[in-house]
Order: structure tokens, then sequence, then C-alpha cells
């Protein structure tokens, strides 16, 4: 197996700031070319820093994974056997190393790709997900209420927005949000919250048209997850605590949603079970991702098929990205690629 690795520095369109971070007016990623017995996939690992992944980590533990994975037979080309293939591949680099989901989703996502364009399908067609997708809301991060409102404003064809909270002005930032923009507005406070004040301000979230709350408090303090979610009819979504289809069943009764992603997960496998998962054990549920290219947003939305709520903007933050593609319809949905992702790196790069 020829995997390459390139790290990747995108400039943001805006500063993006989460409750617990300073603002990033870039991202890094790490992007996936892969070449295994005349295939030839594009894949992305874009590595988690609140699980402790860096570059750095990506870089060592992806060669690692992508060597075991290369010990395999080849791909067999017909979906029940490329996909219990894909299976192996999932379990081989697991023995390798725990944990590492991003790494892992590098190559996973690169190795679906391979695999449905190899065989000239569309990765929904791979995976057996509907094409009939929710469209994405649009992600504004934490800054001056004017400056958030001015955004807001500027991103109204959007059918929902995803507003970061858990700054010092989060009730004035949603004023005047709500002047300028009228669809759901969903709240993400990424741990930034502590239980009194948040419960003091869901009423006022409800007022202001708020479709559900995300992680209001840090990923252990499921407690505190479950004491809110019983002093509000929103939803509480479970973002930071729900790493993996293993975080599950704690979340159970906890809180009414999970947000899904293929970072912390480990790829386009992972991420369909878990989804698949959530829903039978009754929870409603997010496809979020982080702040990704077109690559790693194409896989994704191969599995939107599955989600109640659709949060795939990472590659909309970015002022350019070295991809083609991938593409929003009018509704804001994703137009599923085709074949594999259905996206190419533009010639000259970033
Ligand atoms: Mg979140």
């Amino acid at each position: 197996m020829n995997v390459s690795l390139e790290v990747l520095r995108l400039a943001l369109r805006d500063p993006f700031r989460i409750a617990r971070d300073e603002p990033d007016r870039q991202m890094t990623t790490v992007i996936v070319e892969l070449e295994h017995h005349g295939l030839r996939g594009l894949g992305e690992a874009y590595p988690v820093s609140y699980y402790g992944e860096t570059p750095g980590t990506v870089g060592v533990v992806l060669p690692l994974v992508a060597e075991a994975v290369g010990r395999l037979d080849p791909p067999p080309a017909e979906i029940p056997g490329a996909r219990a293939w894909l299976r192996d591949a999932e379990c081989a680099m697991d023995a390798v190393i725990g944990r590492h989901h991003a790494a892992k989703a590098g190559l996973d996502i690169a190795l679906h790709d391979a695999v449905a364009r190899g065989m000239g399908l569309p990765l929904h067609e791979l995976l057996g997900t509907s094409p009939d997708i929710p469209p994405t809301d649009f992600s504004i991060g934490i800054d001056e209420p004017a400056l958030v409102a001015q955004r807001a404003a500027r991103a109204g064809r959007f059918p929902a927005l995803k507003i970061k909270l858990g700054g010092p002005a989060d009730l004035e930032t949603l004023e005047r949000v709500r002047e300028v923009y009228q669809g759901p507005i969903r709240v993400d406070a990424n741990t930034g919250w502590q239980p009194e004040p948040a419960a003091a301000l869901a009423p006022e979230l409800e007022r202001l048209g708020v479709e559900l709350i995300e992680q209001p408090f840090p990923q252990h303090r499921i407690d505190q997850l479950r004491w809110l979610q019983e002093r509000t009819a929103l939803p509480i979504v479970a973002d930071e605590s729900a790493e993996t289809e293993e975080d599950l069943d704690a979340l159970v009764g906890a809180v009414r949603g999970v947000n899904v992603k293929l970072m912390k997960c480990g790829g386009v496998g992972p991420a369909l079970r878990m989804l698949t998962r959530a829903r039978e054990l009754g929870f409603a549920t997010m496809l979020g991702c982080m702040e990704e290219t077109s690559v790693g947003i194409a896989a994704a939305a191969a599995l939107a098929g599955l989600a109640d709520w659709v949060d795939l903007d990472g590659n909309l933050l970015l002022a350019t990205e070295p991809f083609t593609g991938l593409e929003l319809d009018e509704s804001c949905r994703w137009r599923l690629g085709d074949p594999g992702l259905g996206v190419e790196r533009t010639n000259g790069g970033a």
C-alpha cells in the first residue's frame, strides 16, 4: 500500500472561536493519498486536540495502521465483499494501536473512496445509505455580538444556524442573531457552561427559538448533562461526551441526542455503526465535523441520511481549499459525489 500524507494549513474565512480555546485563524489537517492494488483514494485526518491528537501523532500512527491494512488480501470488487473487507481493515488498524481515531479515519476514508471508485459507485451506494439527506446548518464562532449577528445575516440562506456559546455575552449574542435570522438556532457551549447558570438561561433559549443545546458541560460530567436535561424541554446533545459507539450506553436517559463525527470515532465505518446504534437506543442524531476540507465533509455526507440534524460545514468555513467536486444544492443539501467521494485535488495545491 502506497500512502502519502500532507499537512495542510488553510486560512479560515472568519476567526473561529469555541468556549475553551483561543480564536482559530487557520486550521491544520492531514490529507491522505492512497494507492492500493491499482485503486486510488483520498482521505483526511483532522487531528482532534481535545482527544490529544496532533499532526505529529497522525504522522506516526497513520503509516503504522496503513502497513497493517496493506497485509490484507486485496479488496473484493463486489459490495458485500468490499464492506466486509473495509470492516477487516478497521479491525487491522485497531489491532495495531488503540484510539488515535482521526488517524484511523484518515485511512478509513481513503480506503472507502478507493474501493467505491474502483467499483464505479458513489460512496452511499457502497454503504447502502440513503441519498435523501437533510440540509446542513452553518456554524458561527464566539465573537462580539454585533459581529456574530453580521455573520448570521450573511448566512441567511442556511435553514439553521449553529451558534457557539460559552463566552461573556451569550444571551446578547442570541438576541442580536434573532433580530436578523428567523430559522432554528442550535447552540453549542463546547463544555463551557456551569449547571445553575445554564438552567437559568434555558427558558431564554426556548423563548429565542433555540432548537437544541450541545455539550454544555465537560466530557465526563454525564451527571450534569442529565441534571440539565431534566430541567429543560430542549434536547441536550452530547458531542465531546459521545466520542465513540462505546460511549452511547452511558448517555441513555441522560441526553436526548448525540453528535457523531468521523474524526472522533475513526471514520466512515465506525460512524455508520455509531449512528445506527444511536438510533436504536432512541437518540436523536446529529452528524458533525471538525474544521475539515471537502474530503472529510464528502465522506460524512454519505452518512447524512442517518442524521436528524446535519452540521457538515467545516469546508464552508475555509477561505480556500485545494479540492473541488463537493457542492451544496439550493436547499443547502450536499450533492453526493460519484464515484467514491467525488472530490478531486485542484492543480497547484494550497
Ligand atoms: Mg460540538
